[in-house]
């Protein structure tokens, strides 16, 4: 059989594939990004199928629309007029499944072979992979602790017309947990101004924040060519599937419309009515304030155990929320070894590699701390640290 340029050109995710080595009942696995499945709220879910099923009736068993359930874009778009004063219409709102499907709708519907993505070195693998597949050219730009850097933005922007779109995390960022400060925010929005791009916000963890106060979108609400996309995998379920696109550009949207037709015809109208069900009947915020309490009590016990056991020599991010710490070791030091090493252990991280696009064998890797209980945290933490002065003194 032969296959396609595209799909030999695409690697398989390296996360999901050494999740299966890695998900081994005796291993204390950082690797993964799953969240915690203790936040799922499967009691009030359960009432929700009979709720919804009681009102609805054969309607959650039929095909439905393409742009999806109307009361839960109508939700969607409520919760940003309240949350960010943006307004959005449930027209410029569209239901996918999951919003891993998002990107690969906006690939389809913006490059042609051959044309450019930029998006931020380190980035979010499963965007990398998505957008892979319609062979693009990657522009990375350097993420640094407060977002992307503005003049090489700038600099990339202007020297490579081909550019289709910009592609950001800009809160608790995957895979570093960075989140772009207000000044660069500013900062890119008065770049991309300038230019006929579109600006692609993806924003899963946002919501997830103990420290500090939320931030307005770089583009949302005010670029022309701006896409904001959003999930209920990290505050409610990700097993649901469910994600979306906002988007006020018209023209977009239908495109993106009939992408969707072709792929899937339309996200599973089970899930969508019983998630707007849970959603109608349970308020949100509080069961997110809980998802957000959980998760700052095991960042802070991995973060404590890591200047307690890390040698000096290793930095890491310190997020506000999210899922991820994003280590630097030590000039020289393969996150690769270090993870062979941890392997044998049964210690699992990320190495950083995947999060690439152009480079290998780096000195970074990617921690989660959601899916681990306090004390194989620090038994984790533990274990690393000690091959950690291990290899600084080889
Ligand atoms: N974007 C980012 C930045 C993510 O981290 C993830 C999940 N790991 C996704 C998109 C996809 O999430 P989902 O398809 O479950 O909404």
């Amino acid at each position: 059989m032969k296959y396609s340029d595209k799909i030999l050109n695409t690697p398989s995710s390296f996360i999901r594939n050494i999740l299966k080595v890695t998900d081994a009942p005796d291993v204390i696995s950082f690797a993964g990004g799953l969240p915690n499945p203790i936040s799922f709220p499967i009691d009030e879910l359960k009432q929700s199928i009979n709720h919804a099923i009681d009102e609805n009736g054969a309607k959650l068993f039929q095909y439905s629309t393409t742009e999806g359930y109307l009361p839960l874009r109508q939700y969607i778009a409520d919760k940003y007029k309240t949350d960010f004063g943006l307004d959005f219409e449930p027209e410029d709102i569209l239901i996918t499944t999951g919003s891993q499907q998002a990107l690969e709708l906006i690939s389809q519907v913006l490059l042609n072979k051959g044309e450019g993505v930029v998006i931020e070195e380190p980035g979010y693998l499963g965007a990398i992979q998505a957008f892979t597949l319609a062979e693009p050219v990657f522009y990375p730009v350097t993420l640094e602790e407060d977002g992307l850097n503005a003049e090489q933005l700038e600099e990339t922007l202007s020297t490579n017309e081909h550019i289709k779109f910009i592609y950001t995390v800009p809160n608790f960022h995957n895979p570093t947990g960075i989140t772009y400060s207000q000044e660069k925010r500013e900062a890119i929005y008065e770049v991309l101004k300038k230019y006929d791009v579109a600006l692609i916000e993806d924003d899963p963890y946002g919501e997830l924040r103990w420290s500090g106060e939320k931030l307005p979108y770089i583009g949302a609400g005010r670029l022309e060519n701006s896409v904001l996309l959003g999930s209920f995998s990290k505050i409610v379920t990700p097993g649901m599937r469910i994600g979306y696109i906002v988007t006020k550009n018209k023209e977009l949207m239908g495109h993106i419309n009939t992408a969707k037709q072709a792929m899937d015809l339309h996200t599973n109208i089970f899930s969508q009515m019983i998630l707007h069900d849970y959603l109608a009947s349970n308020d949100l915020k509080t069961h997110i304030g809980k998802i957000a309490d959980l998760y700052q009590t095991q960042a802070n016990t991995m973060l404590n155990a890591m200047a307690k056991y890390f040698p000096s020599t290793v930095n890491y991010t310190k997020p506000d929320g999210g899922m991820f710490i994003w280590v630097t070791l030590e000039e020289g030091t393969s996150a690769l070894e270090f993870f062979n090493k941890a392997m044998e252990e049964k210690v699992a991280f990320v190495p950083g590699d995947p999060f690439y696009t152009n480079k290998t064998n780096v000195n970074t890797l990617r921690l989660n701390y959601t899916n681990s209980s306090t004390e194989m945290i620090e038994e984790g933490i533990k274990r690393l640290g000690k091959i950690l002065y291990a290899l600084s003194n080889e």
